[in-house]
């Protein structure tokens, strides 16, 4: 079974992220002061140091990695619902480092930009908001009718 609501893309939004800022906390703060409730982001770029999750799905928490050296981003996915009534984003993030190697998880914040190029697309469409799920002790999207 498949839970899946129709959207229709109302924005595009291209740019850039400064440079030593926090990268979830950039896009986070993007989508509040343009009041962006529902979107996909696609970004690449660099960053001098990343902190990831890994969901423990058997103890339920996040356990973190904390990365301290700089890395290329070949792919950060993500998209924007809303949590608690506010903007949140979620992402996933694959870095690269000097000889290709790749980590990757969960955007967490302390992941800092070296530089960011970013792809942000706004949707219309029905309200997408997370609540707790029993069966994977995540926040995810209720989509009950
Ligand atoms: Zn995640």
């Amino acid at each position: 079974m498949a839970f899946m609501k129709p959207v229709e893309s109302k924005a595009l939004f291209m740019g850039r992220l400064a440079h030593g800022s926090d990268l979830l906390e950039a896009i986070s703060e993007f989508c509040l002061q343009n009041r962006i409730r529902l979107g996909r982001i696609k970004a690449i770029g660099a960053v001098q140091k990343a902190r990831v999750g890994f969901y423990n799905q058997k103890t339920r928490e996040y356990q973190y990695n904390d990365i301290d050296r700089p890395l290329e981003i070949t792919n950060l996915a993500g998209n924007v619902s809303i949590k608690d009534g506010r903007p949140m984003v979620h992402a996933h993030i694959t870095l690269a480092d000097e000889k290709g190697n790749c980590f990757g998880g969960h955007l967490a914040s302390g992941t800092i930009i070296f530089a960011c190029e970013l792809i942000l697309d706004v949707f219309d469409g029905p309200a997408f908001e997370r609540g707790f799920d029993e069966a994977t002790g995540l926040t995810l999207w209720e989509m009950g009718e």
